[in-house]
């Protein structure tokens, strides 16, 4: 019986179990307990990646080695991939102290310093983010338990949706993790897990499950997992996407992975609960617009309004007019939308307000360039209408605000090369010649007597520009 049984293995070759060539492939196979064979080529490399100290958790593997004999010596495991221990006294004391919350107005007034427009969606983003920490900080005390407000953020692309998200986590000092929806399939297929996007949170909190447990989750681009229309193929990356995420938006117990975006066998794990994680997800939807239309329409069709037909076609705040049944229509299926109760619109940004989005804010572009230059000590100033060629360029690009920084770098470069060159130069002026092609800009020399304007009437003479 057992001779048989050795002739059966003898017959088998073995497969090393990390990289699973088989013998005749990789060689000689080392036997380990419980039935575990490793290729040479593979013990090696466990040997050089534990030398070189940032493998991380070795933990089970360097056990399993000692186990057999084999000494190792036991590296750091960097903090990537350790998980912060929650404080001793973690439970009496309040995730978020409710008397520190910043009041709607006040976010809204920081939100203010840094985002032009978009003034009603600031407002609900704030009330909706007050609330949330409301709720947070509440807990489960009271008997009446608070909706969660996730929010569904629509709006076309450089109208501000991550920048709105971003700076909001900045005030309010909690992690964010930002993630696309395209990269995401349902688990098992090529692509990121819907569960990835807690790794990315829990990174951006330092490994701190408590801080990740209360941060912000912005999923972009959220229009393009809407289901496919008709399709016989699975759509593992629209509705099955849209079916994983219903339950982490909800709130629930996630198995995540620490240091790592996938699980696998030599990546630690830990749990977070993902109930007073506040999601936003964001796209452009485009034809919603047709769809908010095609639905108005119909209802001034069968009513008794006398409305005319053709009422909404310039109507420039369309989408603000969107409810879940238009979502519906688009292919956002009715859990998901029901998960996200807090639906708002952001405006296209208008010429005037590309050009406060130049100077106004606190970080704003030109201010940045300003200060750059002024650290060469020149005065950078740009004149009102090259301001309004430069929005207007954006505008034609149809890519919003994200327009403004490419078409300003493009013509900052030459300027950024040229002007420390020469330190008599005290002051440049970006003209609408200059942005135009047909001119350049004005340079006045340092010292008041040595005053030199080169200026539109001297156009080509500041050649090397
Ligand atoms: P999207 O709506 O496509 O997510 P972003 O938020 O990424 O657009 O905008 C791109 C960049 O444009 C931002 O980093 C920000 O600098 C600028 N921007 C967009 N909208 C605004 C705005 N309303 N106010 C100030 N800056 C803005």
């Amino acid at each position: 019986m057992s001779q048989e049984k050795d002739k059966n293995n003898n017959e088998y070759e073995d497969i090393c179990y990390l990289c699973r060539r088989t013998e005749s492939q990789a060689g000689k196979m080392m036997h380990i307990p419980n039935n575990i064979c490793i290729c040479s080529d593979c013990m090696q490399k466990t040997f050089d990646t534990m030398n070189n100290s940032n493998m991380g958790n070795m933990g089970n593997y360097m056990d399993m080695m000692n186990m057999s004999g084999f000494h190792m010596p036991q590296n750091e495991v960097p903090n990537r991939q350790k998980i912060k221990k929650k404080k001793e006294n973690a439970k009496e004391e309040p995730i978020i102290d409710i008397k520190k919350i910043p009041a709607p107005h006040i976010i809204k007034e920081k939100l203010d310093d840094y985002v032009v427009g978009q003034d009603f969606a600031k407002k609900v983003i704030s009330v909706a983010v007050y609330n949330h920490y409301k709720r947070v900080s509440a807990g489960t005390i009271d008997d009446v338990e608070v909706e969660k407000s996730n929010m569904l953020m629509i709006g076309p692309t450089g109208s501000g949706k991550t920048f709105l998200v971003k700076t909001l986590a900045k005030i309010l000092q909690v992690p964010l993790a930002i993630t696309d929806a395209t990269s995401l399939t349902e688990a098992g297929y090529i692509g990121d897990d819907v569960e990835s996007v807690l790794s990315k949170l829990l990174a951006a909190a330092e490994n701190d499950v408590e801080k990740a447990e209360k941060g912000i989750i912005f999923i972009d681009e959220i229009d393009k997992i809407a289901k496919k229309q008709s399709t016989t193929n699975r759509d593992v990356s629209g509705e099955s996407v849209q079916q994983g995420l219903l339950k982490l938006l909800e709130g629930s117990e996630v198995e995540v992975p620490v240091g790592a975006t996938s699980k696998n066998a030599m990546v630690p794990m830990t749990t977070i609960n993902t109930k007073n994680i506040l999601f936003i997800c964001g796209g452009a939807f485009p034809k919603l617009e047709k769809v908010i239309k095609g639905r108005l329409t119909k209802q001034i069709a069968i009513g008794f309004g006398g409305e005319l037909k053709d009422k909404y076609d310039n109507d420039p705040n369309i989408l603000a007019k969107v409810t879940a049944e238009d979502l519906r229509e688009f292919g956002m299926i009715p859990e998901f939308l029901g998960r996200l109760p807090i639906v708002f619109a952001l405006n296209e940004l208008t010429k005037e307000m590309l050009i406060q989005v130049l100077k106004e804010p606190k970080n704003a572009i030109i201010k940045q360039y300003q200060k750059l230059l002024s650290l060469d000590e020149v005065d950078l100033q740009f004149d009102e209408d090259a301001l309004e060629t430069i929005a207007q360029k954006a505008i034609e690009r149809k890519t919003g605000a994200r327009a403004l920084r490419a078409i300003l770098e493009e013509f900052m470069l030459d300027i950024m090369y040229e002007i420390p060159k020469d330190d008599s130069i005290g002051r440049v002026t970006i003209t609408k010649g200059y942005i135009d092609g047909v001119g350049a800009p004005r340079i006045e020399m340092r010292g008041s007597d040595r005053i030199t304007t080169i200026g539109k009437k001297d156009a080509g003479e500041f050649s090397p520009i």
